[in-house]
């Protein structure tokens, strides 16, 4: 790369951000662990949504010494409807390794940082970049989309090729000693300016470095692969409330999907089976129990990144046998006003949402 681009490159960015960046809870008070807890919840989430999640995190954890005190349940709670709950649990984790092995402080090293449990190395290019000003490029999916688009780069750039070469780029205009402001700056424009649809280009910062916008076709980067069709699973679920009131309800083991999270047990439907089979089925298969499946009481369509699903969720009554953990960590009869309390996933607060008010019918 010419040096005379990669310095006005640099300029331009930077000057921009320095009067656009956005004022977000996590560019306040920077800590490492403030940049750790974000840079966790913004993988996959947009910022808007993250904010929140943040500011809720943060109050109730303020430092790593409170986050890795905390039950894994009061984490998981706090990441509710987040999504990728392996991360939670995994910081959980990472916090309390800190506190016992690292003294509660984080490696101020790219290697010490990636070398800790649940860190990879993205987290710690971002980490190392933002709270320790290492000199480490960071490219996620916005830096990744304006790299594109300002080389006109038309091979695959989540292909190991691809990201290499955009590695490759992001190293070279790194500027030394200014690396966490570079990041975010790229970051940001991706965020704001170089959007994945309708870029804003007459306002870019990078105009004149664009060879998308200078060949008048930044929409057509990063190219395009075809979408696959997410598989879509028909599952079951038993709403079994005794006579006190109380939910049945289930605890995820922590190997599987959504794992540590409650659910109204139940599980996916089989060939040929109608859906009062397969949540009989389940039942007795996670629980023990022999249920008589009675009326549905809601559908709910949810969708995770790799398939869809239809979560048909059946009144049951316990006709033989008493709960048992065969296929689950940890069963539990909860009143409904308690139900709030426990980890679910989204698709199971669509459950609790339409208990609300409902009496369990007679069958
Ligand atoms: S000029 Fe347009 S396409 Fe190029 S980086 Fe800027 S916003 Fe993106």
């Amino acid at each position: 790369m010419e040096a005379k681009i990669v310095r006005v490159f640099r300029h331009d960015l930077l000057a921009w951000f320095r009067r656009h960046r956005r004022a977000l809870p996590w560019r306040t008070r920077r800590t490492p662990y403030r940049v750790w807890i974000s840079e966790l919840m913004l993988q996959q989430t947009r910022v808007e949504q993250a904010r929140d999640y943040f500011l809720r995190f943060m109050k109730r954890f303020p430092n790593l010494k409170a986050l890795a005190a905390a039950s894994q349940q009061d984490v998981l709670k706090l990441w509710e409807g987040l999504g990728y709950y392996s991360r939670a649990r995994r910081a959980h984790q990472t916090a309390q390794w800190l506190i016992e092995k690292c003294n509660g402080k984080f490696p101020r090293t790219f290697e010490g940082l990636l070398a800790l449990p649940g860190i990879g190395p993205y987290t710690a290019a971002a980490v190392g970049s933002l709270a320790f000003n290492l000199d480490v490029a960071v490219v996620d999916g916005n830096v990744a989309r304006v790299l594109c688009r300002v080389f006109a780069f038309d091979g695959d750039p989540r292909g190991g090729a691809g990201k290499k070469k955009l590695q490759a780029w992001v190293d070279e205009l790194l500027p030394h000693g200014r690396a966490g402001a570079f990041n975010e700056s790229l970051m940001e424009l991706g965020a704001l300016c170089c959007t994945p649809r309708k870029p804003d280009c007459p306002k870019c910062p990078l105009l004149k470095t664009c060879q998308a916008y200078a060949e008048g076709r930044p929409e057509n980067f990063p190219t395009k692969t075809a979408k696959k069709k997410l598989p879509h699973k028909i599952v079951g679920a038993g709403v079994i409330v005794n006579r006190h009131g109380e939910f049945l309800i289930a605890q995820r083991h922590e190997h599987e999907m959504l794992g540590g999270l409650w659910e109204f047990p139940g599980g996916k439907q089989e060939p040929g089976e109608t859906m009062e089979q397969c949540i009989a089925r389940e039942l007795r298969e996670e629980l023990g129990i022999h249920v008589r499946v009675g009326p549905c009481l809601t559908v709910v369509h949810h969708a995770y990144s790799h398939f869809t699903i239809a979560l048909h969720a059946h009144w049951c009554r316990i006709e033989r046998g008493r709960p048992r953990n065969f296929q689950c960590l940890e069963n539990a009869w909860v009143p409904f006003s308690k139900l709030w309390k426990k980890p679910f996933s989204r698709a199971d607060l669509h459950i609790i949402t339409a208990l609300r008010g409902v009496k369990p019918p007679k069958f």
